[in-house]
């Protein structure tokens, strides 16, 4: 027991092994933690660094995280042996592979259930046995989708009603039924998992997965209410479905330190990036990234080195390289480094994102619209140019550019995780200087401020998204007594 009266519990953390869900988890773990309730995380061994590098530093602070470490079954599922996280899935055919590999870990994980004890399990939705295996040891699993609730919402909508299924082709925009405002996607923008009414390896995956998730205690949302309620309400009122906003769960690195230490080792030390943006005008530099697993090839990446030097704006441009060990850098104009020299920095690799984007001196965000990513362009005030490239991204685009009008989007039209369409340099040079320049770019400032000040409140003592977490806690208490 904490103190008298005061159940201690505990809670166990599974994130699906990608950046993108496991940077997230942890934010959530930080903030149980916060909250009094004792924390474990399962993941694997090379996974591990990413939170132990986070987690030294919280438990300075006096906070509980502990790790689990269960072994990936890389191999056994077909992919090569370092093949842990999916930001090392290069085609569709290893993503299937990688989430058939993840769905291996029950009988791991069931060990350390046992061992853990825990009273509560936050699962990733990409498990399809979770609330199966915490009914079985009588505890409640609360999924982490990590996305917004408009997503969420328009993604139960194409799975209840299906109107994807009676377009004549994969280009022919229709409207998804139910939802509050009017949005049209086209087949090509939603997941392959429920693009078509035909039974696949990869729509029976993800129906297992929906199956065991519905099954849940409820809904962990990484937004705040003040961004989206409407769709808030909708997916509670309407779906029916038990949810808690409990974000922007990156707001609760205050620390510099804890921020740059946020995800991998950087490529560029945090220091070197913040001076440099010190000495920029404010609004004035567009931060480019495109998260953690997409892959350009050389003649897009080419398209955007272009599109950049043309909009005459200045920049950090994040870059993965499309395999490790790739030195190859004929993606760059001739000559562009030289001319940009004082323009613009190149960061290969990872980069301390959130520290970025924080920074007064960034004018705008061109991005793949990962959640995670949006919703740290939202709480740092930035107007978005949205470039959706897989999963619900383009779902999030149309939040992002017609429900909030914070961004411009630069048309892509069809997934592109691992190449595809190649978005032409004038378009991103439009939607970079829509948003920097004139009377639209001044509006969209003021709107995209306006939430940033209000994702900051949210996760305030006192907050929308404070009060919520406070409220599940006290719940997951409650039950304890
Ligand atoms: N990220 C980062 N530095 C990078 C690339 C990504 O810190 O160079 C972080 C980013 O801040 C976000 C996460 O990685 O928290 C990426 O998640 P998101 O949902 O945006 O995209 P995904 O990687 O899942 O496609």
């Amino acid at each position: 027991m904490r103190s008298q009266g005061v159940p201690e519990i505990k809670a166990l953390f599974l994130p699906f092994p990608a950046h993108g869900h496991m940077l997230p988890a942890l934010d959530i773990a930080k903030l149980f933690t916060s909250h009094g309730v004792n924390c474990a995380i399962v993941t694997t061994p090379l996974n591990a660094p990413i939170f132990t590098k986070s987690i030294q530093r919280t438990q300075h602070l006096g906070d509980k995280i502990t790790l689990k470490i269960v072994k990936f079954p890389a191999v056994e599922a077909g992919l090569p042996q370092d093949c842990e996280n999916a930001e090392k899935v290069t085609s569709e055919e290893m993503s299937l592979k990688f989430v058939k590999a993840a769905a291996m870990l029950q009988d791991p994980f069931e060990k350390i259930l046992r061992d853990v004890q825990p009273q509560c399990l936050v699962a990733d939705m990409f498990f399809p046995w979770a609330s199966h295996v915490a009914a079985k040891f009588g505890i409640r699993r609360l999924s982490f989708l990590g996305t917004s609730f408009f997503s969420l919402c328009a993604g139960e909508c194409l799975r209840l009603y299906k109107p994807q299924v009676q377009v004549s082709s994969d280009s022919e925009p229709f409207e998804i039924p139910g939802l509050p405002d009017t949005v049209e996607v086209t087949r090509k923008q939603i997941p392959y998992a429920i693009r078509s009414g035909e039974e696949s390896e990869i729509n029976k995956w993800m129906e297992s997965c929906v199956e065991d998730e519905l099954k849940s205690y409820g809904v962990l949302v990484n937004s705040f209410y003040e961004l989206e309620p409407t769709y808030a309400d909708y997916f509670r009122n309407v779906l029916k479905r038990r949810a808690w906003h409990i974000g922007p769960v990156s707001l609760c690195n205050r620390e510099k330190e804890e921020k740059a230490r946020r995800g991998k080792e950087t490529a560029v030390a945090a220091h070197e990036c913040l001076t440099w943006l010190d000495s920029k005008d404010p609004n004035s530099v567009v931060y480019v990234c495109f998260g953690s697993m997409s892959h350009f090839d050389a003649s897009q990446l080419r398209e955007i080195a272009v599109a950049l030097e043309a909009s005459g704006k200045q920049f950090i441009w994040v870059v993965r390289k499309s395999r490790d060990g790739d030195e190859n850098e004929d993606w760059l104009p001739s000559g562009f480094e030289k001319r940009m020299k004082n323009r613009g920095l190149i960061v290969r690799g990872w980069a301390p994102q959130v520290l970025i984007l924080e920074h007064k001196a960034i004018g705008a965000f061109v991005t793949h619209c990962g959640w995670n990513s949006t919703l740290e362009g939202i709480s740092s005030g930035v107007p978005l140019v949205t470039w959706p490239l897989f999963a619900e991204q383009f779902l999030n685009e149309k939040l992002v550019t017609q429900v909030l009008r914070i961004g411009v989007s630069v048309g892509a039209k069809e997934y592109a995780r691992f190449g595809g369409e190649t978005v032409k340099s004038e378009r991103i040079e439009e939607a970079i200087n829509r948003v920097m320049e004139g009377e639209e770019a001044e509006k969209i400032r003021s709107k995209a401020k306006a939430f940033g000040d209000l994702a900051k409140k949210a996760v305030e003592r006192g907050g929308s998204s404070y009060n919520d977490l406070k409220a599940l806690i006290e719940e997951l208490r409650y039950y304890q007594t």
